[in-house]
């Protein structure tokens, strides 16, 4: 009796479930009136791929965060087009078209150096999907219709369908409505949805970070917990959902949400004992704020000067570990900067080429505090020269080495030839030993020891040695 009281009482009626579900299949459009998306801020090139699409009798809309972005009136940085024709469809239409992707198979529309990214509706996750013992999907590439390709998406706000011809928006998932309030809600059930896919939740902090929105209470809930199923994504993905947080503008609020989640752990492992070192947070701190700074105002960024900045402290700590066995200092740094790769590659796949810059920049810092003779003439000839003198500004700003080498080597690269001999007559008035008498030591060494002992002989005097030939 009580019993089905109760269930009376909190269960809901068949004709409310029928109700809920009518709701979803016939989604609600939205006309211009209420959205308000500005049609300037939207990319022609997506317009002209939609057109086409449905001039060939096709289901087109510009779909994902570029709608999101548009409904807050962002200039979106990329435009994805989901369309009812397949990938083959897709590619005869358009003259420059090509088909890639493995485990989604994408069309890449291009018109000069933009890229119109086009996926075919896809269905979400069936019952007999393949997955790993945690949940994760490892293939999900079926074709579906609009519904199911609405469901599938991570939030409601990346869930919405822009059609430029009508301009009106197509809402499945009340995705409006949370883009107003401001609302990050992840589509269906989410711990079944971060089990399938635990990146989702670093996109959930990154967009949580980057829009100013909050993660609904439902959403935000399960993440603690399902923190360490990231360990179980590839590195590559990793790597690049880590760049595109890193590159958002806004990665230093994202790491410290990160940390706040217990997110951290799968991604820079090392990112924990950097931030507790008071050095090492206020100069990963500032990298971050500078980055993000350059982000927001669209100067170009490094990636490999990022990783470099969040992973210097690792390589100064196991730098001094190796001195103090007795190592030179030049092939003890090299013995660092290989520990701290080899840690970091095996989480993160940071791709060799930005593993081979960040070697470079970290490699220069030794050599940036020489300044007397031909060395700094040499150095900033060299490739990387810029990227390892921003690097020591940022040094120099933490805190970590006197500002006045900073400060030199500005006036440096900005003084003409007399005023560089200017500068290192400066340094000899202040005490710097004159070049010539270390020169004579050094050549003497030079020919009977080892290239990397003549680096380190070097390193500890202050002299260029290790510079011939390289610069
Ligand atoms: P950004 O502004 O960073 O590009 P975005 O929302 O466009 O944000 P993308 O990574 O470009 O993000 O993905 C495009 C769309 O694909 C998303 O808006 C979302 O609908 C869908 N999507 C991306 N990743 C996932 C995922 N892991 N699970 C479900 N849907 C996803
Ligand atoms: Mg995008």
């Amino acid at each position: 009796m009580i019993k089905r009281l109760f269930k009376r009482l909190f269960q809901p009626s068949a004709a409310k479930i029928a109700s809920r579900k009518k709701k979803q299949v016939v989604p609600r459009v939205v006309e211009v009136a209420e959205h308000h998306i500005d049609p300037t801020l939207v990319s022609n090139n997506a317009v002209r791929v939609t057109k086409t699409l449905q001039e060939h009798g096709f289901a087109a809309f510009i779909v994902g965060g570029a709608v999101r972005d548009l409904l807050l009136g962002v200039k979106p940085k990329d435009f994805d087009v989901a369309t009812s024709a397949t990938p083959e469809d897709v590619q005869k239409l358009f003259r420059r078209a090509r088909i890639i992707g493995r485990r989604f198979r994408l069309v890449h529309v291009m018109f000069g150096n933009d890229t119109i990214e086009v996926s075919t509706f896809r269905a979400g996750q069936t019952e007999d999907a393949e997955t790993d013992q945690h949940g994760r999907v490892l293939r999900d590439n079926t074709f579906g219709d609009q519904k199911a390709d609405a469901e599938r998406r991570d939030f409601t706000v990346n869930s919405l369908y822009y059609d430029p011809a009508t301009q009106t928006v197509v809402d499945y998932m009340d995705g409006v409505a949370d883009v107003s309030e401001k609302r990050l809600r992840v589509i269906g059930d989410p711990v079944k949805r971060y089990r399938e896919d635990p990146v989702r939740m670093l996109r959930a902090v990154r967009f949580a970070a980057k829009l100013g929105f909050s993660i609904d209470a439902a959403s935000q809930a399960p993440i603690k917990e399902l923190a360490p199923l990231i360990k179980n994504v590839p590195a590559a993905r990793l790597f690049d959902e880590m760049l595109k947080l890193l590159l958002s503008g806004h990665a230093l609020a994202c790491l410290k949400r990160l940390r706040e989640e217990g997110l951290h752990h799968g991604l820079l492992p090392l990112l924990d004992v950097v931030f507790e070192q008071p050095l090492g947070e206020r100069f990963v701190t500032l990298a971050l704020q500078s980055t993000d700074e350059r982000v927001r105002l669209g100067k170009p960024t490094s990636p490999s000067f990022l990783f470099a900045c969040l992973l210097w402290h690792e390589v100064l700590k196991l730098w001094a570990d190796q001195r103090a066995r007795g190592e030179t200092p030049i092939p003890a740094l090299g013995i660092a900067m290989d520990q701290v790769l080899e840690t970091q590659t095996q989480s993160l796949a940071i791709q060799r080429r930005f593993a081979a810059d960040m070697r470079e920049i970290w490699g220069l810092q030794p050599r940036l505090e020489r300044r007397t003779g031909k060395a700094p003439y040499r150095l900033i000839e060299h490739l990387r020269f810029r990227a390892g003198y921003d690097f020591l500004l940022l040094r120099c700003e933490a805190g970590e080495c006197d500002s006045e080498l900073g400060t030199w080597w500005t006036e440096f690269i900005a003084a003409n030839e007399a005023g560089r001999e200017e500068l290192q007559r400066e340094l000899l008035t202040r005490g710097v030993l004159p070049p010539a008498a270390k020169k004579r030591r050094r050549r003497k060494r030079a020919s009977a020891a080892p290239r990397e002992a003549r680096g380190a002989a070097d390193a500890r005097e202050g002299t260029d040695g290790d510079q011939k030939g390289e610069a």
